[in-house]
C-alpha cells in the first residue's frame, strides 16, 4: 500500500510517497516556483536516481497532475490509483482536531474556520487538498495537524492571562506546534527505552529553524513551549521566541513602527539571525569558534532560553525518563547539546556522555545520568503516512 504525503505551501509543494508494508520511502521531492514565471518539480527515488522537470505551474492542480505524469513516466507509479490514500500536513488545527483526521467537507470547513489563527499556513495546506481532490477525487486523504498532539495540555497551561472572553470569542490560547515531531520523536524514545509510550516521561526538544519543547507526561504533552502562534517559546532562526509583551508597545511608540513592520522584525529579523546576523547555526558555530562575540552570545542565549525550559517542564514534570533531541540543530550540533546539558548534574542529575555526544549516539547520556540523553532524528512525513495509513486500515471496505 502506497501512501503520498505533502506539505503544501503558498508557492511550493513538498511530497514524499511511502510504501506502507516496508515502511521506506520510495519517492522524495518538490514542486517549487508555482505561480511564477517558471516552476519546476524535482525528485529523486529509486537508487539516488534524480529528476527534473522545468515548466510553468500554474497553479497547485496544474502541479500535481504534472507530478502524477512524471511519477508514472519514470515509472515510480503506474497511476494515482495505484495510491491508496493522502497524508496532508495541516498546521493548525484549533480546538477541533485532537488527532489526524479523514477529510470531507466538514473537516475542510472547520479548518477554513480556524484559518485567522494560521493565515499563512492553513489556507495552503487547504489549496493542497482541493488540488488533490480536483485532480483525483477518489482518493483518500487524511489531515495530520501540527497542534493536534498538544490538545492534551490542561486549561491552566494553555489558557493566557488576558481578558477571558479573548479566549472564549476569539480562540486566543496556546496551541503549540512541531506536534508531529514531538509525538514521533516520543513514540521512539519509548521503543527505545523499551517503556509503554504511555508510562514515559520525556522532554523533547526541537530545534531546527523553528523550535520548540513540549512537556510529555505517561505520553501526553502537558505544556509547550510555542503558543497561540509559532512565534513565542525558544530563541529561534530569526524567531524572537519569549519577549516582554511591552517591547512591541515601546518600539511603536519609538521608533513609529506599525503591526506589519513589528510582526515582520519578531518573526523574521530576530532569534539568531537579530543577535548575530545569520539564522544558520552552522555559520554561527563556525564565527562563535573563531571568536566573534555575537555569534558566541547568540549561542549563549539560545542555549540559555533552553535550559530555562528544562528546568520548568522538569518541575511540571515530576520525574523524567528522557531529555530528547531532535531537528535539524539539535541532531547535528554536539557543542549546543552539550552547551545545554552543562551543569545540570547537581540540580537535574543530568550528565552527559561526551564521547558519544561527539559521535552522534542515540544515547548520550553517562550511566551515572538521571535522566537519559537521547538523539533521535524527527520524520514528520513518515509519522503523517503512519497516521493516515491508520485511518485507512480503520475505514470499512478497505481493499
Ligand atoms: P527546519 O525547521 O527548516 O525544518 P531543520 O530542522 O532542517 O530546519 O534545521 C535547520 C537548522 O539546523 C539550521 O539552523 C542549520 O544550520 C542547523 N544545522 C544543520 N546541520 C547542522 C550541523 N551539522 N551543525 C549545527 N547546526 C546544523
Amino acid at each position: 500500500m502506497k501512501i503520498l504525503v505533502l506539505n503544501s505551501g503558498s508557492s511550493s509543494i513538498k511530497f514524499q510517497i511511502f510504501d506502507m508494508q516496508k515502511i521506506v520511502s520510495i519517492c522524495q521531492g518538490v514542486i517549487e516556483q508555482i505561480g511564477e514565471s517558471r516552476g519546476h518539480i524535482k525528485f529523486v527515488y529509486g537508487k539516488e536516481k534524480e529528476i527534473t522537470k522545468k515548466s510553468v505551474i500554474k497553479d497547485h492542480s496544474v502541479g500535481i497532475e504534472l507530478l502524477e505524469e512524471l511519477l508514472i513516466d519514470n515509472k515510480v507509479l503506474k497511476s494515482f490509483d495505484e495510491l491508496r490514500a493522502v497524508g496532508h500536513r495541516v498546521v493548525h488545527g484549533g480546538e477541533y482536531f485532537s488527532k489526524p483526521t479523514l477529510i470531507n467537507d466538514e473537516v475542510i470547513k472547520k479548518i477554513e474556520k480556524v484559518s485567522p489563527l494560521a493565515p499563512l499556513h492553513n489556507p495552503v495546506n487547504l489549496i493542497g487538498i482541493k488540488a488533490i481532490s480536483k485532480v483525483n477525487p477518489s482518493l483518500i486523504q487524511v489531515a495530520v495537524f501540527d497542534t493536534a498532539f498538544h490538545q492534551t495540555i490542561p486549561n491552566y497551561a494553555y489558557e493566557y492571562a488576558l481578558p477571558y472572553e479573548y479566549y472564549t470569542q476569539n480562540g486566543v490560547r496556546r496551541y503549540g506546534f512541531h506536534g508531529t515531531s514531538h509525538h514521533f520523536v516520543a513514540k521512539e524514545a519509548a521503543k527505545f527505552l523499551q517503556k509503554d509510550i504511555d508510562k514515559c516521561n520525556l522532554i523533547t526538544l526541537h530545534l531546527g529553524n523553528g523550535a520548540s519543547v513540549a512537556a510529555i507526561k505517561n505520553g501526553k504533552s502537558i505544556d509547550t513551549s510555542m503558543g497561540l502562534t509559532p512565534l513565542e517559546g525558544l530563541v529561534m532562526g530569526t524567531r524572537c521566541g519569549d519577549i516582554d509583551p511591552a517591547i512591541i508597545f515601546y518600539l511603536a511608540r519609538n521608533l513609529n513602527l506599525d503591526i506589519k513592520e513589528l510582526d515582520n522584525i519578531l518573526n523574521k529579523k530576530s532569534g539568531l539571525k537579530g543577535i548575530c546576523g545569520t539564522n544558520d547555526m552552522r555559520e554561527v558555530e563556525q564565527r562563535a569558534k573563531s571568536g566573534d562575540k555575537r555569534a558566541k552570545l547568540a549561542q549563549e542565549i539560545f542555549c540559555y532560553r533552553i535550559k530555562k525550559y528544562i528546568g520548568a517542564y522538569s518541575v511540571i514534570i515530576g520525574k523524567v525518563d528522557a531529555l530528547v533531541f531532535t531537528g535539524g540543530i539539535a541532531e547535528h550540533s554536539s557543542i549546543i547539546r552539550e552547551k545545554i546539558c552543562s551543569d545540570l548534574y547537581d540540580t537535574l542529575g543530568i550528565k552527559l556522555n561526551k564521547e558519544a555526544n561527539l559521535r552522534h549516539d542515540r544515547l548520550i547520556s553517562s550511566n551515572t545520568s538521571k535522566i537519559k540523553l537521547l538523539v533521535i532524528p524527527t520524520n514528520e512525513e513518515l509519522e503523517i503516512a503512519k497516521q493516515t495509513y491508520k485511518i485507512v486500515l480503520s475505514l470499512p471496505n478497505r481493499v
